[in-house]
């Protein structure tokens, strides 16, 4: 099959070419549409819905945190607590009973006076202890008493309440003159703060937590923040943030986008400043992302079959008109009959089969006779007109076994297959024999025309050439002898 294989290597570049044109143009396009998409995505949650979550938590905490400041704020400019103060301290029961009411009636969760003159810290139920400086529990004491403002808020342990946590108004009380005597204020419980961050983290799919400025969780959502991780753990020790610390080795305000285990987070940070902490607002990417690269992978998937299709649908058109070309090539335009090139590939065969399975084989050689005074007498086109005439007449004649061909201008091969001299000769005298009674029509003109035959057959060992040498010169004998008749030469075996 050399034509087969010269005809796919020749088509190699161009398929690769196509190929390449296709899956090139396809790709760019999906992965294209797949990293603006995948672009907008992040980039709403980045700088729209993160920040507004982060807006929303905030705003809910400042409006929590406004009414525990007053009820400090009051306490701080209390007569009450002046006078006993003034008076030296003397009824311990006295603020106790204070501080009791103060909690109950505002339902918060601590209250509490540390006086300045004894560093004696005061609660509802009496006294819990003495503040030291050395005492790093204490620390926020001194810091209060250096304020420069009226009060702060704090996000911290709470001592009295079992080391809970909660959120401390701590309100500097001073004298008229200004001195300070002290610092006064409520514990609130963080619940409703939990409770804020739990509707959140439920409603939007999100992780809120509050961390503070030294790098360490200090409130999370009833089932804890990043990763399960409760407050007290500090930021940089948890598995999974590396990601976000890299980007953020001090914290800051920002948002940032990380990957831990395959999946990618988004997380907003910001400063809240009356809780001297930083709000963390993370989401999870489980839906959006996973769903655009999903139909990236359908995208390219249709790509593929696209692809395929185009490229067999090519392959198919490809060698149908191959093929329509290698017949067109091997079809002799005129009678329609195979052309010198079409019937040696089929003799070639044919001779091969008779030799391999010792058939006969008889081949004859027709030539018109005198064609040339026809064609001069009535014009080519009536010679044209004979030829086809006389090709559809040997094509009616012969078994489908038979070959034939054109062989060129008015001379015609047939090889009988499986024949041996004899029935080839009965046969070819058959064909003269109704030609010799043939007419053809041109132009209200009968035609007749007679043919001359050299007859052969296969001998051992030769070939195509041989065959048709030896057919040809008994051709010229018929000639020779009068034309209208059979000559044969018959090979050197038979
Ligand atoms: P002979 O009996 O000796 O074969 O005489 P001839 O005239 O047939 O032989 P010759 O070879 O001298 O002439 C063959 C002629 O066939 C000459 C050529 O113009 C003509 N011929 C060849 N091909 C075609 C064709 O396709 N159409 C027509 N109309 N004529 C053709
Ligand atoms: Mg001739
Ligand atoms: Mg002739």
């Amino acid at each position: 099959m050399p034509l087969t294989s010269r005809r796919h290597r020749t088509l190699v570049p161009l398929r690769l070419l196509l190929l390449f044109l296709l899956l090139g143009g396809f790709l760019t396009t999906t992965l294209f549409s797949y990293y603006t998409s995948l672009k907008a995505v992040r980039s709403s949650i980045l700088s729209t819905e993160l920040p507004l979550t982060s807006d929303n938590v905030y705003s809910e905490i400042q409006r929590d945190l406004v009414r525990p400041v007053l009820i400090a704020s009051m306490m701080a400019n209390d007569t009450f607590l002046h006078d006993w103060i003034k008076h030296g301290e003397q009824d311990v029961g006295q603020i106790t009973r204070y501080l009791r009411e103060v909690q109950n009636r505002h339902n918060a969760f601590t209250s509490f006076f540390i006086s300045e003159k004894t560093r004696t810290y005061f609660q509802s139920r009496g006294v819990l202890k003495q503040v030291a400086q050395d005492e790093p529990r204490d620390a926020w004491y001194f810091r209060v008493r250096e304020l420069n403002e009226p009060y702060e808020i704090n996000v911290d342990i709470d001592m009295a309440n079992q080391d809970s946590m909660a959120i401390f108004i701590n309100y500097r009380v001073l004298d008229e003159a200004q001195h300070f005597l002290g610092v006064t204020g409520v514990g609130l419980s963080v619940e409703s703060v939990v409770k804020l961050i739990d509707t959140y983290q439920k409603r939007f799919d999100r992780t809120v937590y509050l961390v503070n400025q030294r790098g360490v969780i200090s409130l999370t959502g009833e089932a804890g923040g990043p990763f399960g991780n409760r407050a007290g753990k500090a930021i940089a020790d948890i598995e999974g943030l590396d990601g976000l610390l890299a980007q953020m080795p001090k914290l800051q305000d920002g948002s940032y986008e990380y990957e831990y285990e395959g999946h990618r987070y988004f997380v907003n940070v910001r400063y809240i400043p009356e809780l001297k902490n930083y709000l963390f607002v993370t989401k999870h990417d489980g839906g959006q992302t996973a769903e655009i690269r999903q139909s990236l992978w359908l995208s390219v998937l249709m790509c593929l079959l696209v692809t395929a299709v185009v490229m067999t649908l090519f392959s198919l058109l490809i060698r149908r008109y191959q093929l329509r070309i290698e017949r067109l090539a091997a079809t002799d335009q005129l009678t329609e009959l195979p052309n010198r090139r079409g019937f040696e590939m089929l003799a070639g065969q044919a001779i091969e089969e008779a030799r391999r399975e010792q058939q006969p084989l008889s081949a004859i050689v027709i030539d018109l006779d005198h064609f040339k005074t026809l064609n001069d007498t009535h014009g080519h086109m009536a010679g044209d007109v004979v030829l086809k005439g006389f090709a559809n007449q040997l094509r009616a004649s012969l078994r489908r076994s038979d070959i034939v061909c054109r062989w060129g201008g008015e001379e015609f091969i047939v090889l009988f297959k499986n024949t041996p001299l004899d029935t080839a000769r009965q046969l070819a005298e058959k064909l003269r024999v109704q030609l010799e009674q043939q007419h053809f029509f041109w132009e209200d003109k009968a035609l007749k025309v007679t043919i001359s035959i050299g007859l052969t057959n296969l001998t051992g060992g030769e070939g195509l050439d041989g065959l048709i040498a030896r057919a040809d010169r008994a051709l010229y004998r018929a000639k020779q002898s009068g034309r209208n008749r059979i000559a044969s030469e018959p090979g050197a075996s038979a």
